[in-house]
């Protein structure tokens, strides 16, 4: 007997049938004699109607009013969890399995104080631990918790990840499946890059830089959260027959482990590729070469909450002036320049320009580490294609590179096959 976290995604949980699918997943691991937590998100597309709701309210004509109450937003997004997760009970219980569905704040899952990005703090699991002892299902809805307000709090896009982690530690799982529309992770986006190669594994800090650095499969707080608990996690596809040969394989199961370096044998230079789209740069012109001015600019930045990215600094020509240049997501560009020029004479520039609609693209491996060389040839790769890098940032295990937007999808391939990823 083990006990086992699925979680199903919203493509998992897109219709009735397959929220009947998912049911048929968690009756293969109910019958084998597991104890079982499933934490679900909303329908596909579900989570998007409902924040555009929030977003499109109309408003007074010239009203002050903030744009919109966060707490106000948590609790019209959560609610798609709340139809997934009642759902699957029922389904389960159409097929005489014991189980009831949780919300967040039953449970509770505590969170800070964040609403719309809110942090998992604490988990009190004794009761589901219980329950799952006496052979009921917990049916959780992801992406959801209750916060110190005692209001509903909700985890970021993509949260369930986090969530159904978060859970696995709690209770001590033996093992956090996600389920999802690909049957694992791969070297790079298989939607974009057909050639791209599923892995057995990937270590967490791989799949963290991976999942920061644009590849949606996983929350990177999920990541995060499985690599200090070492919740044993696997990503997994729903789409595979549940009673296929193999799918309730204990140890081994079909997908993609995120595991510690040591499990893995034979480690690649580079590991995959990630991109992410809706950068923007944002240029200050003739900036005061002294010391304090960097504190200057990223300092009420970072006040306003604004995620500042890649910094590049010029040596400056007579040692008076500088050309400093940095990115932030596109979102957030016009928030950035009203916050620079409201601090102009503070920090002292001639003028600030800005680019949208640009894509960082990163190579990431942990064979870097010891490897020479990595960088130049995805600089050679990207040259022989003709095209033009903006800025570049490097750490010991990944090189990010950003690039104009529609050059994004050649720029992936280009490097996936330059570092001898595609599939054969
Ligand atoms: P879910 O709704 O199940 O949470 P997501 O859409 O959040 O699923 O994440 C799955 C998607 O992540 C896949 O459909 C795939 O397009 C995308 N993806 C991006 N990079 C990768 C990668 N390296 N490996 C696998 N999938 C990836
Ligand atoms: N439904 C939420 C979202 O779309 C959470 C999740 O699916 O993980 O972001
Ligand atoms: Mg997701």
């Amino acid at each position: 007997m083990a006990r086992i976290v699925m979680k199903f995604g919203g493509t998992s949980v897109a219709n009735l049938e397959r929220i009947y699918n998912v049911a048929r997943h968690v009756k293969r691991e109910v019958d084998a004699g597991h104890q079982v937590a499933v934490v679900v998100s909303a329908m596909s597309g579900k989570t998007n109607e409902l924040v555009g709701w929030v977003e499109n309210m109309p408003k007074v004509a010239g009203s002050n009013a903030p744009f919109y109450d966060a707490r106000e937003y948590d609790a019209v997004v959560a609610s798609g969890e709340q139809v997934t997760s009642g759902l699957l009970a029922i389904a389960l219980q159409s097929m005489n399995i014991n189980a009831r569905s949780w919300q967040g704040w039953q449970i509770p899952i505590k969170t800070d104080n964040a609403h719309g990005a809110a942090r998992i703090l604490d988990i009190e699991g004794a009761d589901i631990i219980r329950r799952m002892g006496e052979g009921q299902v917990a049916v959780i809805a992801g992406f959801q918790g209750l916060g110190p307000d005692n209001r509903l709090a909700t985890l970021g896009r993509g949260g369930s990840d986090t969530s159904a982690v978060a859970i696995a530690a709690a209770v001590k799982a033996d093992r956090c499946d996600i389920y999802t529309d690909v049957d694992g992770v791969y070297t790079t986006d298989p939607r974009i890059e057909p050639k791209a190669r599923r892995l057995k594994k990937i270590a967490f800090e791989e799949m963290l830089e991976m999942a920061s650095l644009g590849a949606k499969v996983l929350q990177v707080r999920s990541v995060e959260l499985a690599m200090v608990h070492k919740v044993r996690t696997f990503v997994r596809s729903s789409f595979e027959d549940p009673d296929a040969p193999g799918m309730g394989d204990l140890l081994n199961p079909p997908g993609t482990l995120i595991c510690d370096e040591d499990e893995i044998v034979e480690q690649e230079v580079v590991t995959g590729i990630a991109y992410a789209k809706d950068e923007a740069q944002i240029s200050l012109r003739r900036l005061a070469d002294r010391p304090g001015v960097s504190a200057a600019i990223f300092g009420p930045l970072a006040e306003a909450h604004i995620n500042v990215d890649m910094i590049v600094q010029n040596i400056s020509e007579d040692g008076s002036k500088t050309d400093m240049t940095f990115t932030v997501p596109s979102g957030d560009v016009d928030k950035a320049l009203k916050v620079l020029s409201d601090n102009k004479e503070k920090i002292g520039y001639d003028v600030a320009q800005s680019e949208s609609g640009l894509v960082k693209v990163s190579v990431i491996g942990i064979g870097m580490r010891s490897h020479a060389g990595v960088a130049a040839s995805a600089f050679r790769a990207l040259a022989d294609k003709g095209i033009n890098i903006k800025a570049i940032t490097t750490s010991e295990i990944k090189i990010s590179i950003l690039i104009d937007g529609p050059y994004a999808e050649l720029a992936v391939r280009t490097l996936h096959s330059a570092y001898g990823l595609d599939k054969s």
